[in-house]
């Protein structure tokens, strides 16, 4: 095989600007357009630019697809929101990615949470940056500014041999060359290497591009150097990287680590985190995207973990999208064949250790998967959306088994039922689920929603007003997993909540550490959610020894195994008919 073209062009290219331009009043004749439904969050985006960009707007995607057909040439960036009304934004970027007019338009995807499925699903499809909310402007404007330079940029090298700012191979050409070269060497092992430097847009933002830059062109010529003329390097992507080694020798972590510690010697700014994926291409006609994809699903296994430097593509990670696959695939079909089961999960008032509630938990009884837990579907679900048509499901099953009891003269206790942050961003949702209990004739305050902690810190207006109504409408509001997200605890008292659960890690640490400050933060917070007039559910509680800690301190509820497990319904009635039985709650 032939070596690359050595890249001792790298440090002109690096000081080479020139075919940059500036940001400038130049940029004033460039359009951005803004998707997003919620109007004060459209305004801020479109305050920001205002002095550097002309911008447009649209409420959904349907009403962007119309502004394209405009504007269409004119328009060098979208930003993109996810959830909309109409048109969601996942939809929007499919269509426009088929159409050859627009598909080569940057989109940058605001979005409302860090979750890797959600960038993932969205770089799939085509976007080419994230900025998350609550908007800081400088990311902002330095992000909008380094994709469209980017973009130019590529337009200009697209049909070129090496890129511009590192003197590597263009993505292109590198996976031309390298299919070639598989191909014409069909005795030898290759690997695809695919590099990701771990929040590189954060250097842009923080230090600006020519610093970005700096740091490209540093770790472009440290991995080359690495390969030697072992193999072909690409930059496939701002910050990602691409190799082909031909018969290589194991992954040399050592040396990595070496050089990576040498980069931060060099840089000293901050910390530079560098991970590896890695495919053992298994055929001779693979086409590089796809190596280059399963390299990068291997990087995503470790992105973020520091102990670990670089992942294979393995089976686990193949069956691991085959998963997602099926159960994507299944989800409409297993919902109408009812193979979804609501469970439910007795609570109890701590003083008396008496039944006071319970929580609706969903369960999947897969035909061919069998028994699948909510932690392997929810996830999935609240990336595609299923999760709202699921819930209603679980909400009106909830409401079912209430109706049942009450004709059948079976005392009932208030249901909590999951509330999904997705649910919250359908307008029509508070008169749904008013609408149920209505139908089922039930009492609201028999109806408890469990809202994520996290719901209220991401994208708290549209959350809080929709929560307002629900409570206004006369429904009990718990906020769940409180303790794993970041509320602050003075933001509690401005939130519409009336219950307070604590996530699991409070119970846990609690009872490790008995005099430790587990126990005081612990008790710390019971006391000032009591003192906001908040009751307070401890959620996991395992042990008489959890139980007898958060007695002491005057935590009003709990749930957990060390009382009862999540229960099929007619278990969970014939609990309840049992304790009427026994006089333990009544009529
Ligand atoms: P969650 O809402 O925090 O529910 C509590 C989880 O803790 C449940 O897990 C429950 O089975 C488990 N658990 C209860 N007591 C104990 C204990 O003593 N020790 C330990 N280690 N765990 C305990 P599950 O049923 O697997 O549900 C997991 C998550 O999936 C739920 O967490 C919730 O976020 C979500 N989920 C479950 N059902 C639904 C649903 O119908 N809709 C939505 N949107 N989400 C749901
Ligand atoms: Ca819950
Ligand atoms: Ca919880």
């Amino acid at each position: 095989m032939s070596s690359q073209e050595k890249i001792s062009n790298i440090p002109r290219m690096m000081n080479d600007t020139s075919l940059f331009s500036p940001i400038s009043s130049y940029n004033h004749s460039k359009k951005i357009l803004v998707v997003e439904d919620n109007v004060i969050n459209r305004e801020i985006l479109c305050q920001i630019l205002e002095d550097t960009y002309e911008t447009l707007q649209a409420e959904n995607g349907k009403e962007a697809l119309e502004m394209l057909e405009k504007h269409g040439e004119e328009i060098v960036l979208i930003l993109l929101d996810i959830i909309m009304p109409i048109m969601d934004g996942y939809t929007f970027l499919s269509i426009i990615k088929k159409d050859s007019l627009y598909s080569s338009i940057p989109v940058i995807i605001v979005t409302l949470n860090d979750s890797e499925e959600d960038e993932v699903k969205a770089l799939s499809r085509g976007a080419t940056d994230f900025i998350r909310k609550p908007y800081s402007p400088q990311i902002v404007i330095n992000r909008v500014a380094s994709i469209i330079k980017l973009r130019e940029t590529a337009a200009m090298v697209n049909l070129m041999k090496f890129d511009s700012l590192t003197g590597m191979y263009s993505k292109d050409y590198f996976y031309r060359k390298a299919e070639e070269i598989i191909l014409n060497n069909p005795e030898s092992n290759f690997h695809v290497i695919c590099s990701n430097i771990e929040n590189f847009s954060l250097v842009n933002d923080m230090y600006g591009l020519t610093v970005g830059d700096e740091l490209l062109c540093y770790v472009a010529n440290m991995l080359t150097d690495c390969i030697q003329d072992r193999g072909i390097c690409g930059r496939i992507n701002a910050d990602v990287f691409a190799f082909l080694v031909e018969n290589p020798s194991p992954f040399n972590k050592v040396k990595i680590e070496e050089k990576i510690s040498e980069l931060n010697t060099w840089f000293g700014r901050c910390t530079i985190n560098i991970n590896f994926g890695i495919y053992i291409v298994d055929s001779l006609d693979v086409s590089m995207n796809i190596a280059c994809d399963r390299a990068m699903s291997a990087y995503k296994s470790v992105k973020g973990k520091f102990d670990k430097l670089y992942a294979y593509y393995d089976d686990k990670i193949r069956l691991k999208k085959l998963y997602i696959q099926a159960i994507t695939n299944n989800m409409q079909a297993a919902l109408d064949a009812k193979e979804f089961q609501v469970y439910f999960q007795p609570k109890y008032t701590l003083n008396s250790e008496t039944i006071s509630g319970a929580e609706a938990l969903v369960r999947w009884f897969s035909p061919t998967e069998g028994f699948l837990s909510p932690g392997e579907f929810i996830p999935v679900f609240e990336k595609n959306g299923f999760i709202t048509e699921l819930d209603k499901y679980v909400w009106e099953e909830t409401c079912m088994m209430l109706r049942k009891c009450i004709d059948d003269n079976i005392p009932v206790v208030p249901v909590s039922v999951n509330v999904s942050r997705t649910d919250l961003y359908y307008p029509e949702l508070p008169e749904f689920i008013l609408g149920l209990v209505e139908k089922y004739n039930l009492d609201t305050e028999l109806l408890h929603l469990e809202i994520t902690e996290s719901a209220y810190t991401e994208n708290p207006e549209p959350i809080i007003k929709a929560v307002s109504k629900l409570r206004k409408y006369g429904f009990i509001i718990e906020m769940d997993d409180f303790g794993q997200g970041y509320s602050s605890l003075n933001m509690l008292s401005d939130l519409p909540i009336d219950i307070l659960k604590l996530d699991m890690k409070f119970v846990q640490n609690t009872a490790d550490s008995p005099d430790s400050s587990g126990k005081n933060i612990t008790s710390f917070v019971i006391q000032l959610a009591k003192w906001m007039n908040l009751t307070v559910t401890a959620e996991g509680v395992e042990t008489r020894a959890q139980v007898n800690r958060l007695k002491d301190m005057d935590c009003d509820q709990a749930q957990g195994y060390y009382f009862a497990r999540p229960m099929p319904k007619k278990d969970y009635i014939a609990l309840l008919k049992k304790l009427s039985e026994n006089n333990i709650i009544e009529v």
